[in-house]
Parts: structure tokens; C-alpha cells; sequence
């Protein structure tokens, strides 16, 4: 793992429980693909300062830590090629988010969609560290001079003000950070069983976890709100579109176009449909499965490996950030 001239990769997972296909198909297989990639180094954390930024518990912080490492691991991130480390163990990033947060303003911060939609999740508890979420974001990407994130579509918003905070340092202080840009997978946007809004840990029944045994899939899918089964017209969005998505993911396009062609004609019978899907799904996560029972009891040297590499190279920007702003 040399840090000599290779592009930088930073990711990481808010640890609010296990991960889910969306996490998977829309960040965790970008960020296989970039650690296998020699040009780049990659740094993955599991975010456990950003679980504050939404209500939570705080008996559970620890276990929801272990849950999204335990499923990196099984998923396919090896720590001989990636840096993986806990967020809040490299407190660079929190030092770092004070001096960003001089670049940015208010009413900019305010007009986030992802901030508008979390205020109508959570009305009562739309905190200061809720508007503060894409500061530190940043300053997760900027420590490590990242120039590729892989994160799933909703993040887009947040990659902006990444941007426009390093562009900002950059012009104000004569920093180099690079501007970072998304690395886009096929799955970005997987969407939520209930057909509305995306796959999300935070909203139960919307999602799949990798850990689900093939009951829990199924009974997930059970309770997919679905229509009679046919009609002139097939459905562009809700519960039916989203199935008809998973299918194509899960079991190709063709019995995606048999299905669609049941919808035109007699009609689909949605519980074979579903039992048919939620086998062709647990196929797919069953050797994550198996792997991530490997890892049980691994976990601690590969976080404090990780946890002293990330903060030597989270440090070293800090340090030249706190020079050039004065301080
Ligand atoms: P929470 O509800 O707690 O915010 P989440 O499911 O949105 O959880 P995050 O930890 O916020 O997950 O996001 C982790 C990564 O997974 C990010 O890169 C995010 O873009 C990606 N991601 C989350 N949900 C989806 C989805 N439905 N489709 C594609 N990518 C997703
Ligand atoms: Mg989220």
C-alpha cells in the first residue's frame, strides 16, 4: 500500500445497521472495483459520526459499527488493499470540518435536498450536525485528497458542495485540493420495496439486507404492495416498477420482458413472482454470507491498521491546511 502518485478513493457507510442491496450495488461494488484497481489507493470508513445526524441510539453505535464492517469485509473489501477504518477514530476529519465550514454559507447548506427531505423525516430533530452532515462529508473526501467517491445517486448533491468547498480552499488559501467526483455504478439508484423513494436503512420495509436468509426475503417481498396484475399500460414508477427492476438485476432482462409481456396479456401471478425472486436474490448473497463468517472476531487489527494509516495521511492534510489558513 504505497501512497506514491496513486489517485485517492474515499467511501464510507453511515453506521445505521446492516447493509442493504442499495448500499451494495450503489457503493460497495464501486468501491471493489476502485481497490482492485492498481492506479488508486483506497480509503473506506464506516461513518459513525454522520449516524448522530439522524435520531439514534446509543446503545446500539457500537454494533451497527461492527455490522457495516463485518458486511465490507464479506462483500468483497480486503484490508491488504484497502485502508478501512472508523470514522470517528480519525479526528482529523472533525478539526478539518471546523475550517471548511468558513467557506460555505448558510443558505447554501439550507437549500440541500437531502437536508429538506431529512427535516420532513425528522421535523422535531433537525439539528445543527444535520446541516453540518455535507461539511463534514467533505472533509471526510478532502483529508485523504480524494478524486473518486463511489456513492450512489443521492449522494450527487453533497459530492457539489465538496467541490465547491475545495475550489473555495483552493482560491482563498492556494490549497490543491482535487475537486472530487462521483464514481458512478449500475445500480446508483436501487429503489425501496415500497415503492416509493429509494432502498434506505433508516425506513423499514424499504430494503433487503445482505445478511437476509432466504424467509426473510421472502417475507420482505411479501409485503410489496402489488395491483391486480395486469393492465394496458405497464406501471413507470411505485412497488410493480420496482420488482420489475429487481427482476431484471436479479434474473436478466428476458424474464423481466416475459413478466411485462404477462402484464400486457393473461397477467402475473405475483406470488410465484415473488418466491421466484426472492430465490434468485438469496443465490446472489449467499457466498457474502458465507465469507463475512470468516471475518467474526477479525475485525480489531484490521480497524487499528487502518485507523494508523488513515490518520497519518488525514493528518498530514490538516497540517497543511492549518499552515496556509494561519493557525
Ligand atoms: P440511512 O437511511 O441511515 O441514511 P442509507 O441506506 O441511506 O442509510 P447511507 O449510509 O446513507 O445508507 O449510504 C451509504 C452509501 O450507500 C452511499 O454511497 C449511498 O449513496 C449508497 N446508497 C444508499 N442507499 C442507496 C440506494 N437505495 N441505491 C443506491 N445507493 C444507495
Ligand atoms: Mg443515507
Amino acid at each position: 500500500m504505497e501512497s506514491n502518485n496513486k489517485k485517492r478513493v474515499l467511501s464510507g457507510i453511515r453506521a445505521t445497521g446492516r447493509l442493504h442491496l442499495g448500499n451494495y450495488l450503489g457503493a460497495v461494488k464501486g468501491m471493489v472495483e476502485l481497490q482492485d484497481n492498481p492506479e488508486y489507493e483506497t480509503y473506506y470508513m464506516v461513518a459513525d459520526a454522520h449516524a448522530i445526524t439522524t435520531p439514534y441510539d446509543v446503545k446500539n453505535l457500537e454494533q451497527n459499527r461492527k455490522d457495516v464492517v463485518l458486511d465490507y469485509l464479506a462483500a468483497g473489501l480486503d484490508p491488504k488493499k484497502s485502508v478501512i477504518f472508523i470514522q470517528s477514530q480519525v479526528p482529523a476529519h472533525f478539526e478539518l470540518m471546523h475550517y471548511l465550514s468558513s467557506v460555505v454559507t448558510i443558505s447554501r447548506m439550507q437549500h440541500l435536498p437531502t437536508f429538506k427531505e431529512k427535516v420532513k423525516q425528522y421535523p422535531e430533530e433537525a439539528s445543527m450536525a444535520l446541516l453540518n452532515y455535507p461539511i463534514l462529508m467533505a472533509a471526510d473526501i478532502l483529508a485523504y485528497k480524494a478524486t473518486d467517491v463511489p456513492v450512489g445517486e443521492d449522494q450527487e448533491p453533497h459530492l457539489e458542495v465538496a467541490r465547491l468547498i475545495a475550489r473555495k480552499m483552493n482560491d482563498k488559501y492556494g490549497t490543491d485540493f482535487p475537486e472530487p467526483t462521483t464514481f458512478k455504478t449500475a445500480g446508483s439508484y436501487v429503489p425501496s420495496l415500497l415503492g416509493e423513494g429509494k432502498m434506505s436503512k433508516s425506513v423499514e420495509g424499504s430494503y433487503i439486507n445482505l445478511t437476509d436468509d432466504l424467509d426473510t426475503i421472502k417475507d420482505r417481498l411479501a409485503k410489496v404492495p402489488t395491483d391486480s396484475g395486469m393492465g394496458t399500460e405497464l406501471p413507470k414508477s411505485g412497488s410493480i416498477a420496482n420488482l420489475l427492476y429487481f427482476i431484471e438485476i436479479f434474473q436478466g432482462e428476458e424474464k423481466k420482458k416475459e413478466y411485462e409481456a404477462s402484464y400486457l396479456g393473461s397477467g402475473i401471478r405475483y406470488r410465484t413472482l415473488k418466491n421466484e425472486l426472492a430465490v434468485a436474490i438469496y443465490e446472489h448473497l449467499k457466498p457474502i454470507q458465507e465469507r463475512r463468517k470468516e471475518f467474526e472476531g477479525k475485525i480489531d487489527k484490521i480497524l487499528e491498521e487502518g485507523s494508523k494509516k488513515a490518520n497519518e495521511t488525514a493528518r498530514n492534510t490538516l497540517a497543511e491546511v492549518r499552515q496556509k489558513m494561519g493557525f
